[in-house]
């Protein structure tokens, strides 16, 4: 079987930047799946749909196209909704509220599951989001779960998102990702959580190649 590295934890742990950099060295395929929730989150904002609205944004997840694509220099992914390029708008917070807020709701999770699958292909997977060791990839060879002190982790993003050009306040986006990560933990489906088998990354204060090199000896002991 092809084999998965599963790398959980909440906004800001760095996630998407480790397993992005492991997946590179390793030579592996990569799925973010946040970026998956985003897209419907957002593709139900463009229709006008009430997140609430359960069937209708359930519909929404099941016939919602999305793609990943290199961006021309193929130094970052692009993600494709419908055919639009919504990268600028996935990155934000009030997508990221919208992509938890949609993410709660069990059947939109249901239609999404056969594509994350879809990806495990060789010569291997890095899986990026809250549930990649729990529900979506349960028999995951490797499995690590980052976390990162709560200001830490607003630090991380509110960099991130300035250096996208974004206007955010540190503390308004602390209030931000502490309501998001609290919704993510208390749902009833799926919620984040460390695998039993998952080995804990504490990253509060750690360079990013420290990371990357103890997520690496999960891997290739
Ligand atoms: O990782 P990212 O911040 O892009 O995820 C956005 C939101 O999507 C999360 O806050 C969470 O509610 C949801 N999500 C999820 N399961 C995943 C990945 C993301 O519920 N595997």
């Amino acid at each position: 079987t092809v084999p998965v590295l599963t790398i959980d934890g909440p906004s800001g742990s760095g996630k998407g930047t480790i397993s992005r950099l492991v997946a590179e060295q390793l030579g592996w395929r990569l799925l973010d799946s946040g970026a998956l929730y985003r897209a419907v989150g957002y593709a139900a904002g463009a229709a006008g749909l009430d997140l609430s609205d359960v069937e209708a944004v359930t519909r929404c997840a099941q016939s919602t196209r999305i793609r990943f694509q290199p961006s021309a220099d193929g130094h970052d992914t692009r993600v494709l909704v419908n055919g639009h390029d919504a990268t600028d708008e996935l990155r934000t917070e009030t997508a990221g509220a919208a992509a938890s807020a949609i993410a709660s709701i069990p059947s939109v999770r249901q239609a999404l599951v056969d594509m994350q699958l879809g990806f495990r292909k060789a010569p291997g997977l890095v899986a990026d989001g809250r549930d990649m060791g729990t529900v979506i990839f349960p028999d995951a060879a490797h499995k690590v779960f980052l976390t990162a002190s709560a200001a830490e982790r607003a630090k991380r993003r509110y960099k991130q998102l300035k250096e996208k050009g974004l206007s955010v306040t540190l503390s308004g986006l602390q209030r931000e990702i502490e309501a998001r990560d609290a919704r993510d933990a208390s749902r009833a489906v799926a919620p984040l959580k460390p695998a039993a088998d998952a080995v804990l990354v504490d990253t509060t204060g750690m360079p990013i190649a420290d990371v990357v090199a103890k997520v690496f000896a999960v891997v290739r002991p």
